[in-house]
């Protein structure tokens, strides 16, 4: 029998962290499985962590990990990723919008196709708000024109997968990661499995615009050098528009159909538009070069504070015992 671990990041989850334990738990009891949870906390500042803290005394199942602050969902899934020696682990959220009594459905659509990846689809979001559906919606499917791996659509960080994607994630070295790209990216057999995505059991979103923005743009420089060529067709169009500009007003010049000398208006627009033209492309290439300025440094992704029953004192050696 396969064993099970189910990974769980949390900032700040203080109104539903209790709920989504005794969830989770209680369909974890119902398996055949050996199955743990490890729960992330991301740097919370509320109860989160004494409310951790406090079950994991009670639970020697639930292993904890607490980072030394908040370093974002992403390293916090990460770090689940890395602390997990189980054969499958299941990825989700805290807050319940993904329920945990799919479980069962989705290990025995994993152990029919023999998949590799189970990818949780939504089928439809309750509770969030038209403009995040909307957003989410346009998001994927740009993402999807302008990478090179094909990504599955409407699917979040909630799936499955096996030791081997996990091995094989464990070796991936950039610290800007964009998790659902890169389980698309490792490949192996991967499978949907559609779902209603919930509204939060409680607490409001961890992901505000600003976050979602930072997001997005990281999935998008992180797989695609599309916007770099963009800026090159950019630049390449403006000066084609430019050139034959200088063309026509010569011409009419010569030949006394252009009244380019009255155009205070004509030069200003076009000072300004090339100027806007050659700042964005700048910026675009500006925004790579601080993305690789972040690697080269090369910072751990994450720092962690304290673990919690993690097998002492080297959890690599980890062997599930209670089969
Ligand atoms: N989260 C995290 N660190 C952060 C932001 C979010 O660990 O900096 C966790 C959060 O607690 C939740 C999951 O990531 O378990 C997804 O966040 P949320 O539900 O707020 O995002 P949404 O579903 O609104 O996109
Ligand atoms: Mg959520």
């Amino acid at each position: 029998m396969k064993s099970l671990a189910v990974i769980i990041p949390c900032f700040n989850e203080e109104e539903v962290i209790r709920e989504s334990y005794r969830r989770t738990k209680a369909v974890l009891e119902t398996l055949p499985n050996p199955a743990e949870l490890i729960y992330v906390n991301d740097g919370s500042t509320d109860r989160t962590r004494s409310i951790l803290d406090e079950l994991a005394a009670k639970d020697p199942k639930l292993h904890l990990i607490h980072f030394s602050r908040n370093f974002g969902h992403q390293p916090a899934v990460t770090a689940g990723i890395h602390h997990c020696h189980t054969d499958l682990a299941i990825i989700m959220d805290a807050d319940l919008q993904d329920p945990p009594e799919l479980i069962p459905d989705i290990l025995a659509l994993q152990e029919k196709e023999a998949a590799n990846v189970v990818y949780c689809v939504r089928r439809s979001r309750e509770g969030d708000s038209f403009f995040k559906r909307s957003t989410a919606k346009m998001f994927y499917r740009t993402m999807n024109s302008m990478s090179e791996v094909k990504f599955p659509l409407d699917t979040g960080d909630f799936r499955l997968i096996d030791r081997r994607i996990m091995d094989e994630f464990k070796r991936l070295k950039e610290r800007g990661k964009y998790i659902r790209g890169l389980i698309s990216w490792i490949g192996f057999k991967q499978v949907p499995f559609y779902y209603r995505h919930e509204a939060r059991a409680g607490g409001k979103t961890k992901y505000p615009l600003r976050k979602m923005i930072a997001f997005a743009s990281r999935a998008l420089v992180y797989f695609s050098n599309k916007p770099l060529r963009l800026a090159m067709g950019l630049g390449f169009t403006a000066m084609i528009v430019g050139l034959a500009l200088a063309i026509w007003f010569t011409l009419g010049k010569i030949y006394g159909f252009s009244r380019a000398d009255s155009g205070w208006t004509s030069i200003v627009t076009m000072i300004t538009f090339f100027g806007g033209v050659q700042l964005f492309t700048i910026g675009v290439l500006g925004h790579y070069i601080g993305v690789l300025f972040d690697e080269t440094k090369a910072r751990p992704e994450y720092i962690i504070d304290e673990e919690r029953n993690f097998p002492e004192p080297d959890a690599s050696s980890k062997k599930d015992e209670d089969k």
